[in-house]
């Protein structure tokens, strides 16, 4: 088949994948992979979901796209109130978009527009976290902490600063309990506000955990509750990026339920469609949705094909199946037991420096020196290796190379279906095993 699509890599060519069931993927030689991350933690109900099929094939018969410039739609109006419904406290407005760096961009577009309608209008600054990530728009990129992604397009468009993630594997010092590495992490927020001045700051945007960059870093408990009271203290808008951990991944609807925190704007996107259609929400407190209605009355932002009848009528499947299946216990029981057949498996290996993560949303990070927590060189490619070694072995898992103390450290994140059996956690596991060990000896 000729390859003209353009994707992530200009290098060789990719299979083609022609079929999805349940747990698995298939591409056009027949070969099975076994979806141990979702894609990239997106396919929560697994390939070819009944329900979701017959949701979309019924939206499709009633109506596929009305412009938001015009119309809502019943899907779109449906989706905003389950959303709301089990959200947080004081969220209160839904702004639908196509994806996760949207929602991004829609999040701190509208903390500016806030603060110039409230007359704060020297709040214009963004704090964000070292080794993360927000997206690649170039919003999205300028909030995410990840310098080898951001620094070829510098100067970028919203100044952005970057704290330390809380990342209790390599920053909790030996004599120091949880809970205060967590309130010791978080005070270095207060710092930087201080140090920016927080006449100029407009928000704070987090991770509860950290996915894409680290491999499922939760917050420890009482880190992002800490944060919550900065933030109020200095009128920084609290922005939780739940873009892969929300939509039940961490086996809580949103991840900061598990926090106890309300933050100020929430985003989700992939495990929302599920990938069954492109879909992200910004999900928004009441006061700033009014401050802005009762100021200009219009949010300046938009795109064509927010609130997507059809991708609403995904998501609308998607949130159905989650409550209606009572998914979000399963996703507690099988992470627990993903979690225990990756301790038993590779807690003892010499290369494994944690196994970590909430739910079916899990990491594990590879070292050099498990004494030291030494990552391996970059140039050495452990991540690519054990990506490619787990994609022969018929495993998706998603190994990446995020940054440890300004150097490229290796992970493997794993987002697997939540509908996945015990009997595939151990494929997943022993075919995980078997690439890390090809990769590492
Ligand atoms: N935020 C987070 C936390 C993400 O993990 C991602 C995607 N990996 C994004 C934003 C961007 O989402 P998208 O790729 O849908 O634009």
């Amino acid at each position: 088949m000729p390859n003209h699509v353009f994707g992530r890599s200009t290098k060789g060519t990719l299979p083609v994948a022609v079929r999805g069931e349940g747990c698995y993927l298939i591409d056009a030689t027949g070969k099975r992979y076994l979806d141990g991350s979702g894609g990239a933690a997106v396919s929560c109900l697994g390939h070819s979901d009944p329900d979701v099929r017959a949701a979309l094939h019924a939206q499709l018969d009633q109506l596929a796209f009305a412009h938001t410039g015009f119309f809502t739609s019943v899907p779109a109006e449906t989706l905003a109130d389950t959303l709301v419904a089990s959200a947080p406290a004081g969220i209160e407005r839904v702004y639908l978009v196509s994806g996760g760096s949207e929602a991004v961009e829609a999040a701190i577009k509208l903390a500016r527009q806030y603060f110039m309608e409230i007359g704060e209008t020297g709040r214009h600054r963004v704090i964000a976290r070292r080794q993360s990530y927000h997206g690649n728009t170039l919003g999205a990129l300028a909030a995410g902490g990840n310098e080898w992604r951001r620094a070829q397009f510098a100067p970028l468009l919203i100044e952005t600063s970057h704290i330390a993630p809380c990342y209790e594997y390599r920053d909790r010092r030996p004599e120091e309990t949880v809970e205060a590495y967590g309130l010791r992490a978080a005070d270095e927020l207060e710092a930087e506000i201080l140090r920016l001045g927080p006449e100029t700051v407009m928000a704070f945007i987090a991770e509860p955990v950290v996915g894409a960059t680290s491999g499922a870093v939760p917050a420890v408990p009482g880190y992002l509750k800490r944060i919550r009271e900065i933030c109020d203290r200095y009128g920084v808008l609290l922005i939780l990026d739940e873009v892969m951990c929300g939509m039940g991944r961490t086996g809580y609807l949103f991840a900061c339920e598990e926090d106890g925190v309300a933050p100020d704007m929430i985003t989700v996107a992939k495990g929302l469609g599920a990938g069954y259609q492109p879909i992200g929400a910004l999900l928004v407190q009441g006061r700033i949705y009014d401050a802005i209605a009762a100021g200009s009355g219009f949010f300046q932002h938009g795109h064509t094909y927010m609130g997507h009848a059809m991708a609403a009528a995904a998501a609308n499947a998607v949130l159905g199946a989650i409550s209606g299946r009572a998914l979000l216990p399963r996703v507690r029981t099988q992470g627990a037991k993903l979690q225990a057949a990756l301790e038993a498996a590779l807690g003892q290996h010499p290369n494994v420096g944690d196994i970590r993560g909430r739910g079916l949303f899990r990491g594990v990070e590879i070292v050099r020196d498990r004494e030291t927590k030494e990552p391996f060189d970059t140039a050495l490619g452990v991540n690519k290796k054990i990506k490619a070694l787990a994609f022969e072995a018929g495993l998706i898992c998603y190994p990446m190379g995020g940054t440890i103390d300004g150097r490229r450290g290796d992970h493997v994140l794993l987002a697997p279906p939540f509908i996945i059996e015990d009997a595939q956690i151990g494929e997943l596991v022993d075919k995980l095993d078997g690439a890390i060990r090809g990769a590492v000896g």
